[in-house]
């Protein structure tokens, strides 16, 4: 099976890559070892690799993943998770290959909380905007699965690793009261590899337990004995660009259905890095 995983250099992309030996692997800006330069949003870079490699499997983790610079540089973010799906969803059905394109809890307003599979989104912000216009062209074509996932951490630094390394130098965390379901990288990347030759389509959630950023703080900072340097703070304090949904929890219960192995597990998310 000839897999291409676009978007190699990223957090997630790198997971796959190592669980997938012999992929051939994209990347845009950071460069990795035996890995093809591929601007997503170039569309005769697009159609020219796949149409040249004629693939059976593509696997799509490119994206803007900085939420507040997707706000700031709309154009940026309409070309890399929008209208660059429709490149790659052009090109895979061309060529027949199977299309696992990774989506985000953030298509979704948060009002609500733990989001199936089929629940309504409406994005509020131009992340979730963007990410939703993508997963639509991804869905015009049958052979193709969009997953949906949550607070991916692991390589990059976001917020279990940025709690854990404030919390050993004994710096004070603020945390905002947001709702979520983190994954690890490598936990998402396995899950993903394991379900691949079931070769399902539609959406899927696969992301991790729902849980708040203040008590995944507090269970990072417990086993540091650090919990008086977790404070909860309102969003306003934070500065952001763009408005983050209140709880973008996913409803897991599809996935956990599917897949053979705990990927949900907090304390193991964490344990991984
Ligand atoms: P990263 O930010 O770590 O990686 C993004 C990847 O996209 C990099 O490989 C980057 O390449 C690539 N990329 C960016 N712009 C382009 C471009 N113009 N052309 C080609 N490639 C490009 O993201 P993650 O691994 O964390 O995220 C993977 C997927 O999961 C994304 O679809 C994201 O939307 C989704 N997701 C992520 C969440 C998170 O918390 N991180 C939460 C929910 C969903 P390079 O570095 O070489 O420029």
């Amino acid at each position: 099976v000839k897999v291409i995983i676009i978007g190699a250099s990223g957090q997630l992309g790198r997971e796959i890559a190592s669980l997938v030996p012999g992929s051939l692997l994209t990347y845009n800006s950071t460069p990795i070892p035996s890995g093809v330069k591929l601007d997503v949003s170039n569309e005769l870079q697009v159609s020219d690799f796949i149409l040249k490699n004629r693939p059976d499997v593509i696997i799509n983790t490119s994206a803007i993943t900085n939420v507040d610079k997707c706000e700031e540089d709309r154009e940026l973010a309409y070309k890399v998770n929008a209208v660059s799906a429709k490149f790659i969803t052009r090109s895979a059905s061309v060529v027949g290959a199977y299309l696992v394109h990774i989506s985000t809890d953030y298509v979704f307003d948060g009002e609500k909380g733990m989001y199936k599979e089929d629940d309504l989104p409406n994005p509020v912000n131009y992340y979730g905007l963007t990410k939703l216009l993508g997963e639509t062209y991804v869905l015009s074509y049958d052979l193709s699965l969009v997953i949906r996932t949550s607070g991916v951490f692991g390589s990059k630094s976001n917020f279990p690793t940025f709690v854990m390394e404030n919390l050993k130098r004994g710096n004070p965390v603020k945390v905002v009261r947001s709702i979520y379901s983190p994954i690890h990288a490598k936990m998402l990347a396995k899950a993903i590899v394991e379900i691949l030759p079931q070769r399902r389509t539609g959406i899927l959630n696969i992301a991790g337990e729902r849980i708040s950023r203040e008590d995944l703080a507090l269970m990072i900072a417990r086993k540091l004995g650090a919990e008086n340097l977790i404070s909860v703070v309102p969003d306003s304090e934070m500065k952001w660009k763009a408005r983050r949904p209140r709880d973008s929890s996913l409803d897991i219960s599809r996935a956990k259905s599917i897949i053979s192995f705990d990927f949900y597990d907090t304390e193991k998310n964490l344990m991984m890095g």
